[in-house]
């Protein structure tokens, strides 16, 4: 391709709303282009990016067993009430509805599910026609509460989307174990570094789920990772060894103390000399139901935190969020900061962390302004609510699962998420088929996701300097960038063409900077800006046959006869 006539702009300045570094190098190197929030065009570089994630994934789903499709965006809303979702999610506000001109209700799908069961249930009728894997390569749209992060977190975004179906359940462990492993393929052709970690099941609850994390410091999701075993895991699922805390001895009798303006347990426990685990602080969320809320008081040792996450999956609620004033002096009848077990309202629902078990003479909230009880103990004060795991596990904490592993915090990016569904789908819009017995059975399900378009900005989060892109070979949208620094001399310009010419013919995707005009500082910036893995450089030297061949990502430099310049890139290529 030469750059003279190629669609590449890039810009001198990095556009104004972005947050990360994907963002900012992506639209200043001219490979995408904002319409509107959360949606993006694609240049041709970007194209090519994409294209080739596109055609990694879809050799390995391909090896794995799974047939490509490619299903309707625009999908009616009654397979949508079919399976339940249309009010969750126009609930959630994530569904991007519309009426067409007959009055018929239609969406924008986020995912697939109900369209891929309805094609599956109308085609299948017996065991024997089974399991099957069926995946696309296709536009998704959420309309996301903050789309940000450019393609990180769009409004539209490209997912490979699979969906497998088992007779039984031993068949969806096979099926999942296939997808994680092509999983694993598809990352590491990618030339990414990544982490599988465990992750949060959600409302569907208690099936095995597993993300894929490119690790990124600028990543949304918080991991941890023993140091020991092999455990990793979401923050919102993480567990982790109850970290020590003081003890309080034998029950002496409760008293209620004046603490004017304490409202952190820092304060508390500089005003009584008292260690932040003798607390038990009380965090009060509102829960959404679907026809319902309610006020849920939730009991934690005062030096650990709440994961809400877990908090929601306890209640089987669809979503929870921290109370807001209104609600804390209803569920009090006291001003924030002074929430306790005891004498909370009626109505409200209390539920107790895993830490909370074995405390005595604790300090909490008295639900009065300006008041705490200290020397609290279940049992006799107050009733030991039921206890869950409800806390949030932390870097430096003990890992669940070996005897010794300490975890580790890290960020990732998620870009792929692996799921056993079960008969979730199926069940609900009646797929099913006969049994070796012809007894009628639902589908065993599993879904697989990649955010192809999400993949290729992680590349970029994960591979950059300060000059621009670093992009990894297998998914760079050219492997070499040919620079002629001066195309109106003929030796320069020679080299260069011969350099293309020589390398395309080997198979290599070359981009070729002929552009008349140009200074060489603007190519050069230009180049490091757009990353191609490595670049010959057609100058000065190119009248005695040699060119300059330079590796982005370490800056090594060498001089190459043009006779060697295919054979020393296929090295520097691992090709
Ligand atoms: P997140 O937690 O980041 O919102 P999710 O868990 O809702 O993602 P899934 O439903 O698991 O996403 O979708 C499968 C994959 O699609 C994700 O692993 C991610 O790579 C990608 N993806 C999801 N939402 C977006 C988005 N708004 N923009 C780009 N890619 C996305
Ligand atoms: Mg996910």
């Amino acid at each position: 391709m030469r750059q003279s006539q190629a669609f590449l702009h890039t810009l001198r300045d990095d556009p104004s709303d972005a947050e990360v570094v994907s963002h900012r190098l992506l639209a200043r190197a001219g490979f995408i282009q904002k319409l509107a929030a959360g949606v993006y065009s694609y240049a041709p570089a970007m194209t090519r990016v994409l294209q080739r994630v596109s055609q990694i994934v879809r050799e390995e789903m391909n090896r794995a067993g799974a047939q490509e499709v490619l299903l309707p965006i625009l999908q009616p809303k009654e397979i949508w009430e079919e399976s339940g979702r249309w009010e969750r999610y126009q609930k959630g506000g994530q569904l991007f509805s519309l009426t067409d001109h007959k009055g018929a209700e239609m969406c924008l799908v986020p995912t697939a599910e109900e369209a891929v069961t309805t094609l599956v249930k109308r085609s299948i009728a017996s065991y024997r026609q089974l399991p099957v894997n069926l995946y696309q390569i296709h536009t998704k749209f959420r309309d996301e509460i903050r789309p940000r992060f450019g393609l990180m977190r769009g409004r539209e975004f490209i997912m490979k989307d699979a969906y497998s179906f088992d007779a039984d359940e031993a068949g969806l462990r096979e099926s999942y174990a296939k997808m994680r492993v092509a999983y694993q393929r598809i990352f590491e052709r990618c030339g990414l570094k990544f982490t599988i970690v465990q992750a949060d099941a959600g409302a569907i609850g208690g099936s095995t789920t597993e993300e894929f994390m490119v690790n990124a410091d600028t990543g949304e999701d918080t991991i941890l990772v023993c140091d020991g075993c092999n455990y990793a895991a979401n923050v919102e699922k993480a567990e982790s060894k109850l970290p020590a805390g003081e003890t309080g001895g034998e029950p002496k009798p409760m008293h209620l103390e004046a603490t004017p303006g304490d409202k952190s347990c820092e304060q508390l426990s500089k005003r009584f000399s008292l260690a932040v685990s003798r607390m038990i602080k009380t965090v009060l969320f509102r829960a959404v139901y679907a026809e319902r809320e309610e006020t849920v008081a939730v009991l934690m040792r005062g030096d650990l935190d709440v994961n809400e996450v877990k908090v929601a999956n306890a209640l089987g609620a669809l979503a929870v969020d921290l109370a807001d004033d209104v609600r804390v002096r209803a569920a009090t009848g006291a001003e924030p900061g002074f929430a306790g077990p005891v004498g909370i309202k009626p109505g409200v629902k209390v539920l107790g962390d895993l830490s909370i078990q074995g405390m005595t003479n604790f300090l909490c909230g008295a639900n009065k302004t300006d008041y705490h009880l200290l020397d609290v103990n279940f049992g006799r004060d107050v009733a030991m609510p039921e206890v869950r795991d409800l806390r949030k596990s932390k870097g430096g904490e003990g890992c669940p699962k070996c005897a010794s592993g300490k975890l580790g915090e890290t960020r990732g990016i998620e870009v792929g998420h692996i799921f056993q569904l079960g008969t979730k789908y199926s069940k609900a819009m009646s797929a099913l088929f006969a049994d070796d017995q012809q007894v009628q059975k639902p589908f065993v399900m599993g879904c697989y996701g990649i955010g192809v378009s999400r993949v290729a900005a992680a590349a970029v989060e994960q591979n950059h300097d300060k000059d621009g892109i670093v992009w990894p070979a297998p998914i760079a949208p050219w492997q070499v960038h040919v620079i002629c620094v001066n195309p109106e001399d003929a030796s320069q310009r020679e080299a260069a063409e011969r350099c293309e010419r020589e390398l395309e013919a080997a198979g290599f995707d070359v981009l070729h900077d002929d552009r008349v005009k140009v200074s060489p500082g603007v190519k050069f910036k230009d180049a490091d800006l757009v990353g191609l893995p490595v670049r010959v450089v057609a100058g000065r030297d190119a009248k005695d046959g040699v060119v300059e061949l330079k590796v982005r990502r370490t800056g090594a430099m060498a001089k190459v006869k043009l006779d060697a310049v295919t054979a020393e890139v296929k090295a520097r290529l691992g090709a």
